[in-house]
């Protein structure tokens, strides 16, 4: 039984201050919520919200964080300093991250190995362009995402990821895919991830679906057999919006 996993990805959005009041507003609407949910915040924003969501259930993540240990990268953070601040889990390979600071696939497998050596989980996202769909590559596009992306990751260690599908031509674009065919492109993943690993590291694994989900499409994506979560960025930014996603669409 997979248990669902709802993720809001506030991008650059949030100074410390606003999260603070966004983060207490959330704490109370989630009082009582049973579903895992995690908020991915930007990098300074982080104490803040830490230090108001103690006590809740709620997972405070980051949203990228760089391929070395450290040393002379100006202007990265470590999976070491986020651990510090005591950050557990890190959106990786989101698909502004490969478009605009043209994040490869073996970058962000770096990134995911050095993450899984620091004992952190890891949120590793996938999906295609509008162009690459439309030429008939989705499955060439997610095997090789999925595959890179994965590499050097045990069986063992794959407890500690979780994949997000996440279409390009749906994000923030308010254009959601079909259920049916989310749900396809999640089927896909999972029988890849069997190939790479086996049924059982298939069956466990939980894989979120991103792109325009908000509270009168979630349901019907979350119905479907192989969706098993969502990671959710524009409608994560308001607790009204939010709040509803993170109860399945109630
Ligand atoms: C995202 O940023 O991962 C995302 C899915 O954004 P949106 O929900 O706004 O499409």
């Amino acid at each position: 039984m997979r248990e669902p996993f709802i993720a809001g990805n506030w991008k650059m959005n949030m100074t410390p201050s606003q999260g603070a009041v966004f983060a207490a507003s959330l704490k109370d609407a989630l009082k009582g919520s049973r579903t895992k949910v995690m908020v991915a915040v930007p990098f300074v924003t982080i104490p803040a919200v830490l230090e108001v969501l103690k006590g809740s259930n709620i997972i405070v993540g980051a949203q990228n964080m760089s391929d070395q240990k450290s040393g002379a990268h100006t202007g990265e953070i470590s999976a070491l300093m986020l651990k510090d601040l005591g950050v557990n889990t890190v959106i990786l390979g989101h698909s502004e991250r490969r478009a605009i600071y043209g994040e490869s696939d073996s970058f962000i497998n770096r990134k995911v190995l050095l993450a899984i050596a620091e004992g952190m989980e890891v949120v590793l996202c996938i999906g295609e362009t509008l162009s690459e769909r439309e030429g008939g590559h989705l499955e060439e596009v997610l095997t090789s995402q999925v595959t890179e992306g994965l590499k050097g990751v045990s069986a063992e260690e794959m407890k500690k990821i979780t994949l997000a599908y996440e279409p390009v031509w749906a994000i923030g674009t308010g254009r959601t895919a079909t259920p049916e065919d989310a749900n396809d492109a999640h089927a896909f993943i999972r029988g890849l991830v069997a190939k790479l690993y086996n049924e059982g590291v298939a069956e466990e694994l939980i894989i979120q679906y991103g792109g325009s989900v908000k509270a009168d499409n979630v349901a019907a994506l979350l119905s479907k057999e192989h969706i098993d979560g969502a990671l959710v960025g524009g409608a994560s930014l308001s607790v009204e919006q939010f709040l509803p996603i993170v109860n399945f669409g109630a």
